[in-house]
């Protein structure tokens, strides 16, 4: 059984040498008899998650995170898309299509299975279920409408724009009658925005390096609903053009995720005359809304209203490079790895 484990906890950017792939023996291949909830999942795409740099840290007791650390030497908890090959649950059976938590390895036996969806749309590629109809497309869809709730005629603001969640809010905004401009780190990227994706505007953000001129060209009157998953400068930026009313989702803040120290914003007090509501969430709390979100948008799919990008790489043994190139944006759309 290959797995992809944790060498040493990580301080600053993560490197692939900080991960093995190592070759366990003993491959979990049934569920023990007299357990009533376990399944063995055979994995077939392991899905890069930018929050697994979070797990990658040794964090002090108490400290707020979003996970437990990862334990070294362990393969690395995240999602995947699999098959169940054994099962004593009874609601899963072998040879079903599920995804949802699982571990960066061939096999894997699960006894907690709340975290474990069936895959309802097989006809459309099973690694969208790692990426646009999963945890991130759910993100997309909760972190739009829940918290940004944006209205017809609205402008709205994307950071990591070409990426797996950025890509989904900004198509999405499109569908619900929105002025949608992007931001993303090269003219590939933007390009794919502007002809792939619909958006009605982009702007390469490592180019421009002035991302107030940037946001003043694209969205001369302002933004309505920022969806940042950046923070640091692009976040700075967007408060000073927020308009009345406004609502920034934040998401996530990739660009801190490596510092030893996070930068501070400095316009957090444009919130204040503008009337700005700013609010986090987690697509942890939104999960009683998959089966719809499943089925909404696996019709947009379907029906090409939603342009899927994906960066696929393939071999288990590439897993750990395609994990640290997050952080430097080599990957063109959602970052998966297809390993069976
Ligand atoms: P992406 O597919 O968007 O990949 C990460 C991208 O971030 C890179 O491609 C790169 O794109 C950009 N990036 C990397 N470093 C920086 C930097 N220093 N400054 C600006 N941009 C950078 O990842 P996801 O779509 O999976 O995740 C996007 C965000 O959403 C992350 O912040 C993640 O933590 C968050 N998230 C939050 C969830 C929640 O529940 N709140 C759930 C899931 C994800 P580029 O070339 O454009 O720089």
């Amino acid at each position: 059984n290959k797995k992809v484990v944790l060498r040493r906890y990580v301080t600053g950017y993560p490197t692939a040498e900080d991960m093995e792939v190592v070759v366990a023996s003993g491959v979990p291949l049934r569920a023990p008899r007299g357990s009533t909830g376990a399944v063995v999942v055979k994995n077939l795409y392991l899905s890069c998650d930018p929050w697994m740099r979070w797990r990658m840290t040794k964090h002090d007791d108490g400290e707020a995170v979003p996970a437990e650390d990862f334990v070294l030497g362990e393969a690395l908890v995240n999602y995947t898309v699999g098959e169940v090959v054994d099962s004593t649950h009874p609601e899963f059976t072998a040879g079903e299509l599920v995804w949802g938590m699982s571990a960066w390895e061939e096999y894997t036996l699960i006894t907690h299975t709340e975290g474990l969806f069936k895959i309802n749309h097989p006809d459309l590629p099973l690694s969208y279920y790692t990426g646009v109809l999963g945890m991130t497309g759910l993100t997309a869809y909760v972190g739009l409408f829940e918290v940004g709730k944006p209205k017809r005629g609205e402008s709205v603001f994307v950071s990591a724009a070409a990426g797996a969640v950025g890509q989904v809010v900004g198509q999405l905004a499109k569908i619900a009658g929105c002025y949608v401009v992007g931001s993303a780190g090269s003219d590939e990227k933007v390009n794919l925005l502007k002809n792939k994706m619909g958006f009605d505007d982009a702007f390469n953000y490592k180019e421009e390096k002035d991302i107030d001129a940037a946001l003043r060209r694209c969205l001369p009157h302002g933004i309505d609903v920022y969806f940042d998953s950046v923070g640091g400068a692009t976040l700075d930026a967007a408060l000073l053009r927020m308009r009345t009313g406004g609502r920034v989702v934040v998401c996530g803040m990739i660009s801190q995720y490596n510092l030893p120290e996070h930068q501070g914003v400095r316009n957090l007090s444009c919130l204040i005359p503008k009337r700005v509501r700013m609010e986090g969430f987690s697509v942890m709390d939104h999960y009683r809304l998959y089966a719809r979100f499943e089925d909404e948008m696996a019709g947009f799919i379907k029906n090409g209203s939603v342009y899927v990008a994906e960066d696929v790489v393939r071999g288990i043994e590439m897993a750990p490079e395609a994990l640290v190139g997050l952080f430097s944006g080599r990957n063109v759309g959602k970052q998966l790895v297809a390993i069976a």
